[in-house]
């Protein structure tokens, strides 16, 4: 036998319960507080959850969890995987470590992209032919150690091998045919370094995760992932292995790893419950031990325990051990319930990661001791669960009749060529008309009126006309400024999610449930709990009052129901495409009650559309289907002159291109600027032959862009499409920049349009 790991959590949240490592870090990098300050914050958040989580009462908790910023960051720096530009710096080692995190003066930082399909970002290492791997730094082993003096046995977690070479990009300058994973043997030889650490240290289990098999992988790296775990299996001192695979269905891989002599799998059982029954039949899993993650360890619901059990009854014969985890690791949800002091109803169906802990214990005691043991606590996960579904707030009969009324016609809108022309007529813009993508600058007036709206100190006639002053100083700017279409600024919205989502039926949003976005950034997403329905006009009463202010036409601003679906947490009780109908009629009362308003151009953002793809390739039809046809239910009940835009923050698309055809807006405004327009021959390919607004103005950097470099980009996007249908707009929002760098910089993009127009 392979012994036991018992019931486990594959990772938990760092920021700590009141985000103290994020005030700590920020003070450290405002240098308001010593290194010293910063590793005893650090510590103490790493002690307390140790012992929070041993306290709870789980057989083994997992080490090494802790991270300044990002856990692939971390394993980079402990393999030696440190670009020469930032070694050379010659900083200290956490000072080199941020550097990588968020760039100095003269470098930038690494890339930083999405964590598979979670709102979590990770820094994108860089691997050459070059890159030495080596053990180090002992971060793993040394916070074994810091535990077991704090009284608690962990089990490090570290990235796996395979994942973490899945995910580096290719250093520059290296030839065209290498891959990082090409290095896989030298890297293997750094990790069986570290093993070998852990293991004289008197590690007994290691965990090392590989989602990246969760996506559909070549046969070669399937071949990779299982030469690894035999080198890394065959080394004669080591700890236990639990490899762990999650966000999706482990395939092929789960055999692949079973054929090993690692000693255990970690299965995520909650993305594809369909998994339990491929685990049957897998070779060699008889001899291995199981950790079945039957709690979701990315959603917030609480789990259906009944379930789980019947699942865990089914895994017994098929594994050697069976025990009882996560589906990943819990750092994709906030704290603790607790901390909320939210309506006790919606309360009681919720599971933060101290209540998902919970779960895993008396799960893991279920199977042991069996069902009578936790019967209590079985009973009253039943009583939510069945609560929850009997609830009748989740269900308003009103937003179910509508979606069953639907038509194909609600999803269509008239022929592109008679829409063209009646927009034509009614906005009477010049060629190459210049816009926004909706935010302004967000001054710090502005943030205090939100603050103060929210705090009760001021009311709401009050904060009214504060953001009345603002967008009316907005609009000036911008007619001064000589744009075609404007935007009322959004300073009412603290959040592009948020906002809508506090003024939706079936939303609910916490004060302290925030999930670590990426560094010290946190988001607080709202849940959805039930069906959503619109009581009354979001945004109307602001985009109005801009439109009287000018003559030029206002753009009216929401946001698509993909990005609200993404940036919240779900319901886990129907499908998504089903509560994507559901927020997109919402989306489409408020699109028609603007242009009943008189605003004629109404822009529906995006961004999160290309976020939210599955995994795995074979899924993308289905999921494109309902996002589609989700932001198409919310912006076809217009009339032909009613002026559609919508707006996606990045110039790869990818799998997503025929989807962004089918979007059928009138105007598609996408990131740019960086990759010099090349996006408009991957649109022309597919035959996309609606407006395009490529950026043509980085917003990520505080840099103008003179009007010359302007002008360069309409030239060049000119040559890709003809000049009727581009627009000319920056790549983003404008939330996060300041107006000494806005002004300038749209005067330069106006002047721009307006020299290419001449050439015209
Ligand atoms: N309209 C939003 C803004 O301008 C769009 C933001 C986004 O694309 N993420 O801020
Ligand atoms: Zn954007």
């Amino acid at each position: 036998m392979t012994g036991k790991i018992g019931s486990t959590v594959l990772g938990y949240p760092r920021i700590g319960p009141r985000r103290e490592l994020k005030r700590a870090l920020e003070s450290y990098w405002a240098g308001r507080s010593s290194e010293a300050e910063l590793r005893e914050t650090a510590r103490e958040l790493r002690a307390g959850t140790w012992r929070e989580l041993r306290e709870a009462g789980l057989d083994s908790v997992p080490g090494n969890t802790f991270s300044y910023y990002d856990q692939v960051l971390d394993t980079a720096v402990t393999f030696g995987a440190v670009p020469p530009r930032y070694a050379a710096l010659g900083l200290g080692p956490l000072d080199t470590y941020f550097a990588l995190a968020r760039g100095v003066e003269a470098v930038p930082p690494l890339e930083m992209t999405k964590w598979f399909d979670t709102n979590y970002h990770y820094l994108v290492p860089e691997i050459g032919p070059d890159t030495e791997f080596s053990l180090a730094d002992r971060t793993p082993v040394e916070q074994y150690r810091e535990a077991l003096e704090a009284g608690v046995t962990t089990r490090p977690v570290l990235v796996g091998p395979l994942t973490f070479l899945l995910l580096a990009k290719s250093a520059e300058g290296a030839p065209e045919t290498f891959q990082p994973l090409d290095k896989l043997p030298e890297l293997l030889a750094a990790y069986a370094e570290l093993l070998r650490e852990l293991h004289r240290a008197g590690v007994e289990w290691v965990q090392l995760d590989e989602p990246a098999f969760a996506a559909d992988r070549t046969p070669e790296q399937l071949a990779a992932l299982g030469d690894a775990y035999r080198q890394l299996g065959g080394l004669a001192a080591r700890p236990k292995l639990l490899v762990a695979g999650y966000f999706g269905d482990f395939g092929e891989a789960v055999r692949v790893v079973a054929g090993t002599p690692v000693e255990a799998l970690g299965v995520d059982l909650v993305t594809e419950p369909s998994t339990v029954d491929s685990l049957s039949g897998v070779p060699g899993l008889r001899d291995k031990a199981l950790v079945a993650g039957l709690v979701d360890g990315r959603n917030i619901w609480r789990t259906d325990l009944d379930r789980a059990l019947t699942a865990a009854a089914t895994l017994l014969g098929l594994a050697g051990e069976v025990s009882v985890g996560t589906s990943c690791s819990l750092l994709h949800v906030p704290y603790d319930v607790e901390a909320e002091d939210i309506d006790p109803q919606v309360k009681s169906w919720l599971a933060f990661a101290a209540q998902k802990v919970r779960e895993v214990v008396v799960l893991g005691r279920a199977l042991k001791d069996g069902r009578e043991a936790v019967a209590d606590e079985l009973a009253a996960a039943r009583a939510a669960i069945d609560d929850r579904a009997g609830a009748t707030r989740v269900r308003n009969n009103r937003v179910r009749a509508r979606l069953e009324s639907l038509k194909p016609e609600h999803s269509q809108r008239g022929d592109y060529a008679k829409r063209r022309e009646a927009q034509r007529k009614s906005l009477q813009l010049p060629p190459l008309p210049t816009t926004t993508i909706g935010s302004f600058p967000q001054t710090t007036d502005v943030r205090k009126a939100r603050a103060a709206f929210t705090a009760g100190r001021i009311d709401r006639a009050t904060y009214q006309q504060r953001m009345r002053d603002e967008i009316k100083r907005v609009i000036e700017l911008q007619e001064q400024i000589g744009l075609d279409v404007l935007v009322h600024g959004e300073p009412e919205r603290n959040d592009m999610v948020q906002y809508f989502s506090e003024h939706l039926d079936g939303f609910i949003s916490t004060a302290n449930g925030w999930v670590q976005s990426y560094g010290s950034r946190c988001v607080r997403p709202p849940i959805l709990y039930g069906d959503v329905f619109r009581p009354e006009p979001m945004t109307v009463e602001w985009a109005t009052y801009a439109q009287k202010l000018t003559a030029k036409p206002v753009k009216g601003m929401l946001t698509g129901p993909v990005t609200i679906l993404a940036w919240s947490f779900v319901r886990d009780d129907q499908p998504l495409g089903e509560t994507a109908a559901q927020v997109a009629m919402a989306i489409r009362d408020e699109v028609q009650d603007l242009e009943a308003a008189g605003i004629r151009v109404i822009q529906v953002d995006e961004p999160a559309l290309r976020e939210l793809l599955p995994l795995r390739a074979a899924q993308h039809g289905a999921y494109l289907a309902w996002a589609v046809s989700a932001f198409r239910l919310a912006t076809s009940g217009v009339a032909d002159s009613t002026q559609v835009h919508t707006h996606l923050c990045y110039s790869e698309f990818g799998d997503v291109i025929d989807a962004i055809v089918a979007l059928d807006a009138d105007v598609t405004s996408i990131e740019a600027a960086r990759s010099r327009m090349e996006v408009l021959d991957d649109l022309n390919a597919v035959g996309f032959g609606r407006g395009v607004g490529p950026g043509v103005y980085d917003i990520h950097s505080p840099r103008v862009p003179d009007a010359a470099e302007v002008t360069d980009l309409l030239r060049a996007a000119l040559r890709s499409v003809p000049a009727e249908r581009i627009w000319v707009n920056p790549d983003c929002g404008l939330k996060t920049r300041g107006y000494a760098e806005v002004e300038p910089a749209l005067k330069n993009l106006v002047s721009a349009a307006e020299a290419v127009r001449r050439e015209l």
